[in-house]
């Protein structure tokens, strides 16, 4: 089995605990075959500054990457979790992607632009089925771009919908139909499985990953990564092996294990 991991971030994000290093380290001791890194991309004018490390810190970061991967005898690839806005296309592209020569880049659709403001998956705002609907057109835009290595949690949204109903499912199917169309790999997250349950009708369940949409993705034939999403580095390998499980569970037979080279082996 190839432990590998294509989601994790660092403190540069203002939510995330250890450097380059401590990952790279702490992915050594769990015995890493391969991998990626992925902090949040910095965008210009202080948008979403928040969550992300900053244009400036953006070098410092690419070069820790760069000089930490030489310590290690796995490889390791430099990469952004992004959030997808048209308005930011070409500074993806260019001012991130090609100015830090990125080995990959992941689409993690958190923020739907409401009119004037960004608004945050989580928000209940998002209850409001119009918005759940905006949030869907603009990741499957997001999608088509092409810029992307895999798609990040694409069940992010169960996380606050109720019920897995005709809506859901036609949202969700929607975003899961342009990855399968894009040949992109979805993701199972391993820290939705340690967030705090979701608990509605009287059953509990994670956030997300979500039974239903697994089984569809499954049925429909989707390519799917296991990643940690790791906040912490001492969860780098772990919430891969969870993935895996899960995907285990659900009866996928083969997952990615390296997007970058296409790898893949039975869960
Ligand atoms: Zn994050
Ligand atoms: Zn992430």
């Amino acid at each position: 089995m190839t432990l590998t991991n294509f989601h994790c971030h660092t403190f540069l994000c203002n939510h995330a605990n250890g450097s380059v290093e401590d990952l790279i380290v702490a992915a050594k001791n769990a015995g890493c075959g391969a991998l990626g890194i992925s902090d949040h991309n910095p965008y210009p004018d202080d948008t979403w500054s928040a969550t992300r490390m900053t244009p400036g810190q953006m070098k410092g970061y690419v070069d820790d990457v760069r000089r930490a991967a030489k310590t290690v005898n796995f490889p390791v690839y430099l990469g952004f979790e992004c959030e997808y806005d048209p308005r930011y296309l070409d500074w993806l592209k260019y001012d991130v992607a090609e100015k830090a020569g990125a080995d990959f880049m992941v689409y993690g659709s958190h923020w739907v632009y409401d009119d004037r403001f960004h608004c945050y998956v989580y928000i209940p705002s998002l209850h409001d089925k119009k918005l759940l609907i905006k949030y869907t057109d603009l990741t499957v835009e997001g999608i088509k771009t092409g810029i992307w290595t895999f798609l990040a949690h694409p069940d992010l949204p169960m996380a606050f919908l109720e019920k897995w109903d005709s809506e859901a499912k036609a949202c969700l199917g929607a975003i899961l139909d342009a990855a399968i169309d894009c040949n992109l790999p979805i993701e199972i997250n391993g820290l939705g499985m340690t967030r705090q349950k979701h608990c509605s009708d009287g059953t509990v369940r994670y956030q997300y990953p979500f039974d239903d949409f697994w089984y569809y993705a499954k049925e429909k034939g989707a390519k799917v990564i296991c990643n940690s999403d790791a906040h912490d580095f001492a969860d780098v390998i772990d919430g891969h092996i969870r993935g895996r499980d899960y995907a285990r569970k659900i009866g996928f037979t083969e997952i990615v294990v390296n997007p970058i080279t296409g790898a893949t082996e039975a869960p």
